[in-house]
């Protein structure tokens, strides 16, 4: 009698685990995404490239530099070349570099991506004197036939940084910098693992509850490194959880903040599209853990599933797009808390009118870090995605209301809970 039951069991279980196996990527992932088994990236040559006649000059001799190559076209126009990790992969054609000239005038510049189309505009930063100046180059031209884009600029023998986003506060140099300064007396910083690079994995932690039982928020960012806008807000984010608001301390006096600011270290620090230094995407690698950067956070966050005095109630993982969009996990699966993200996306709209957020659920079958901490936690999570071109004030702005409509959805879930129990 036992043996058939068992045997009955057994076929639905290898249907149950089927769904998830077969996912292959989403629409816009390339072929074969899901194989996160490391595989060989081209490094750039980091370098100081001249042409032309008087000499324009390039540097990608800095971190989170990117810029391939470089060569005069015409009298007056220069290509710079912006070649990927590796390839197939994503539309995130990111560039860094310096550039200047032994004279005074305007060139035309011309990007030129290989395995990619224009997707972020130009910024400009750089000194002149003690005046710190940046802006955005609003006028570029877009080639739709060859994916490129041109835009004139005036060069000077002061080098001027040409970038995808503005690097000021987002590059892995500032998060290491900001990991040795002293922090609140209740935020430990730790290192749970490393890199292929043998970059450290950070993770801080919010802890200043004396509550026999505490709740623990899980963010994470940065694991594409070019989706700055998520970034940025992830920080505002953070800043908001961790302030001296009357809010923020109650609560901090029921929960825990675990965050992973930057997933990909080495992705960030290379300049690259999207992958890891073994051109994987990691965000597909959160069912088979082949990287040691997934391994890491995996790790530092299953010792919670054993600590019966912490519950996981939700996760964010910040990321960037072409639009302000929630990707919740689907309405008709239950999570605990159960669709706090829905509940909370209300409160997004409401307080940003002009981002036009929108909502679009996913069920939990593809191998993204969202559907693990479901999966292993049982809690809701979401993927929080910024528009690509949101400026430092927008996403200051929407990751503080954020983090405010949150604690307070938060609090009252956990008190919600703990009447119930
Ligand atoms: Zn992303």
């Amino acid at each position: 009698m036992f043996k058939t039951k068992f045997l009955l069991f057994v076929p639905f279980i290898l249907m149950a685990c089927k769904s998830s196996s077969n996912f292959t990527g989403f629409s816009y992932d390339p072929p074969g995404v899901t194989n996160t088994v490391g595989k060989t990236t081209e490094p750039q040559n980091r370098r100081v490239i001249g042409a032309g006649t008087p000499k324009i000059w390039i540097s990608n001799e800095f971190g989170g530099a990117r810029a391939s190559d470089f060569y005069q076209i015409d009298a007056n126009t220069f290509e710079i070349l912006i070649r990927p990790e590796n390839a197939p992969i994503n539309n995130s054609p990111w560039f860094a570099f310096k550039i200047w000239s032994d004279s005074s005038h305007a060139v035309n510049l011309r990007l030129s991506y290989k395995s990619g189309k224009h997707r972020y505009l130009p910024k400009i930063s750089g000194t002149q004197g003690s005046i710190i100046y940046s802006h955005v180059i609003q006028d570029a031209e877009y080639d739709t036939a060859t994916g490129s884009t041109s835009f004139s600029l005036h060069v000077d023998q002061q080098p001027k940084t040409v970038s995808a986003h503005f690097l000021e506060g987002i590059r892995y140099s500032d998060l290491v910098a900001k990991a040795k300064r002293t922090q609140k007396p209740f935020v430990t910083i730790d290192t749970v693992g490393y890199t292929h690079e043998n970059r450290p994995v950070f993770e801080f932690t919010a802890n200043e509850t004396d509550a026999p039982k505490a709740g623990v928020l899980v963010l994470l960012s940065r694991q594409h490194p070019p989706e700055v806008s998520g970034y940025r807000t992830y920080q505002a984010f953070w800043n908001e959880l961790i302030s001296d608001s009357e809010l923020a301390r109650r609560f901090r006096s029921h929960f825990i903040i675990k965050a992973y600011p930057m997933v990909n270290p080495d992705g960030v620090a290379n300049g690259h599209w999207r992958h890891n230094v073994r051109g994987v995407d990691l965000n597909r690698d959160w069912e088979n853990f082949n990287q040691p950067e997934t391994q890491a956070i995996r790790d530092a966050l299953l010792s919670l599933k054993e600590d019966a005095s912490k519950k996981v109630l939700y996760g964010i993982d910040f990321h960037s797009t072409n639009e302000n969009i929630f990707y919740p996990i689907n309405e008709e699966i239950e999570t605990k808390p159960d669709n706090l993200t829905q509940r909370w996306s209300v409160f997004i709209k409401e307080d940003n009118p002009d981002l036009n957020f929108r909502n679009e659920e996913f069920d939990t079958s593809s191998p993204i870090s969202k559907n693990w901490i479901y999966k292993t936690f049982g809690s809701d999570a979401v993927t929080f995605e910024v528009d690509d071109e949101l400026d430092e004030f927008e996403t200051r702005e929407l990751g503080a209301n954020a983090a405010r409509s949150l604690m307070k959805l938060l609090i009252e879930e956990w008190q919600r809970m703990e009447t119930e129990e």
